[in-house]
């Protein structure tokens, strides 16, 4: 067992196992192996216990990582394990999926000169390690309470709230449109960063401690919000963001050119077993095709990686930028390279080509001008500089917006910001209506996972306030 902490110095940093890209070119589960317990230990004892924790302040969740850093290196696990899950409700699912090298990692003193501690991985090992040895439940409240919780949306921040609010002892009742509880996590993230087992798993646990799902309900169309109102003490919006933007330009319209997450929820229903009728008609299916995927963020990421393991033919990334401005993670760059995908950096599309269907993408080379308001260098076309990509698919992935939210819901007193967001109060996540609140991408914008945990539980803690006052005015009423 290994105990003497600090051993960065002589101790090289080592990942778990990742498996050859010709390997994992062919499949979707998840491309790392699980740490062995003796190499967790190694890793959890380079840290040098910062008396203060970067890794922890850069965190969204503040988790106490040094102290699970410690615990781990001596083996005491299930210690560990209450303290990573006094703070996060998914810590198995962000050790997967979370940017790491944006986060906590990313701010790792020892980062500089000999490389962070593998903070992200060791997470996800002492989950697992609580999963196998049956130390995680679902929530289990001390007490049963009267007062009702509804939550719009199955997503991370809406299973984050749901989970609070029930080992409190409220009735919780979670809706979504979706055949599936898990939002994003089920049908926007692919396998191969996160399988499907992992967030099931989760949501097993909380149909069994009493939380109840009601999917294919889409709330403003199957059942009203004015229902939901009168239903529920309380009603959370945890809706995220789902309208894709569009590309101006020439040929859009084609057949053959999709949005980036009617494809990737195509690819995870067929993975899942479903039955998608464009899946199986090629529509959605990158086999056999000259793919181009336009964006650079983590969506776009997730798309020329389905498409290789789909069997593209050939799958090309199209950025208006540089690698180093990329906005996504540039770990999933790397895999991404290593599973031969092609990168177009500096590139934008002028035009796209064809009669019915997509045949082609014009491109035009973009050089990177001065700095916009955020900072952003403004990519500029270079002149005379077109070219010709061959494409049987195109997928857009420049990002979401969300959908009006106001209108669908019926709800014109609901204040939103000029991005469509929902304007909220700092920190509790009510709105602008009694008894609303609201959490996670619909707040934010398009985010983080680890966002989307940290708003709906803040979000939760503030319900539960709400909810105890409720209960005690009811209790001085009663009893005169
Ligand atoms: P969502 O996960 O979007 O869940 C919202 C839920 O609300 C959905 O299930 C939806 O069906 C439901 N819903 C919406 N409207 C209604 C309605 N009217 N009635 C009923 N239900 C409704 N983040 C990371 O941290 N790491 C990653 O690697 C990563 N990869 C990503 C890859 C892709 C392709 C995408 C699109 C996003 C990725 N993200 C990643 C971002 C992350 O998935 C989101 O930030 C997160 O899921 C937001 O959580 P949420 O609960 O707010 O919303
Ligand atoms: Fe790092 Fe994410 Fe875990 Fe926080 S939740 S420690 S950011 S992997
Ligand atoms: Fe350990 Fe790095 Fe965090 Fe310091 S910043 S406590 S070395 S993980």
């Amino acid at each position: 067992m290994t105990t003497e902490l600090l051993s960065f110095v002589y101790t090289p940093q080592q990942r778990p196992d990742k498996r050859p890209a010709e390997r994992r070119r062919t499949d979707f589960g998840e491309i790392f192996d699980e740490f062995s317990p003796d190499r967790a230990e190694v890793q959890a004892s380079r840290c040098s216990q910062c008396g203060i924790p970067f890794c922890q302040v850069h965190c969204p969740l503040h988790n106490n990582i040094p102290d699970w850093l410690k615990l781990t290196a001596e083996g005491r696990m299930d210690e560990a394990y209450e303290l990573t899950s006094a703070t996060n409700t998914f810590p198995e699912i962000c050790g997967r999926i979370c940017p790491q090298d944006r986060l906590c990692e990313g701010n790792c003193v020892i980062e500089k000169g000999f490389e962070s501690v593998t903070i992200g991985a060791v997470e996800r090992h002492i989950t697992e390690t609580a999963f196998e040895n049956g130390w995680v439940t679902g929530p289990q409240p001390l007490v049963e309470r009267d007062h009702s919780a509804g939550i719009v949306g199955g997503g991370p921040a809406g299973l984050a709230a749901a989970d609070v609010l029930r080992r409190y002892g409220y009735k919780v009742e979670v809706y979504d449109r979706h055949d599936r509880i898990g939002g994003l996590l089920i049908y926007g993230i692919p396998g191969f960063k996160l399988e499907k087992s992992v967030v099931e798993r989760r949501t097993t646990l909380l149909a069994q401690s009493g939380v109840v799902f009601h999917t294919s309900t889409d709330v403003g169309r199957d059942i009203s919000f004015a229902d939901l109102q009168a239903k529920h003490d309380a009603v959370l919006l945890a809706t995220g963001v789902y309208q894709g933007r569009d590309i101006k330009a020439p040929g859009v319209g084609l057949q053959g050119v999709v949005a980036a997450l009617d494809y990737l929820i195509a690819s995870n229903r067929t993975g899942l077993g479903g039955d998608v009728p464009a899946f199986t008609s090629g529509e959605l299916n990158a086999a056999g095709k000259n793919v181009v995927v336009i964006g650079g963020g983590d969506t776009a990421m997730d798309c020329v990686r389905t498409a290789v393991r789909q069997g593209a033919k050939a799958v090309t990334c199209l950025y208006r930028r540089d690698r180093n401005n990329m906005p996504g993670s540039q770990r999933e760059v790397s895999y991404a390279m290593e599973e031969g995908v092609h990168f177009e950096f500096l590139s934008a599309p002028e035009a796209f080509l064809g009669d019915d269907r997509v045949e082609g993408v014009r491109a035009v080379r973009m050089r990177l001008g001065e700095p916009d308001e955020e900072g952003r260098l403004r990519p500029q076309v270079v002149p005379d500089s077109t070219y010709r990509i061959e494409a049987d698919l195109v997928l857009k992935a420049l990002g979401f917006d969300p959908e009006p939210i106001a209108e669908t819901f019926e709800t014109p007193d609901l204040d939103v910001t000029r991005w469509g967001t929902v304007k909220t109060a700092f920190l509790t996540g009510e709105t602008s209506l009694d008894g609303v609140w609201a959490a996670g991408d619909i707040v934010r914008g398009a985010s983080l996972v680890v966002w989307a945990i940290r708003d709906g539980r803040d979000a939760a803690e503030s319900i539960h306030l709400h909810l105890e006052a409720l209960a005690d005015a009811e209790q001085l009423q009663a009893t005169g």
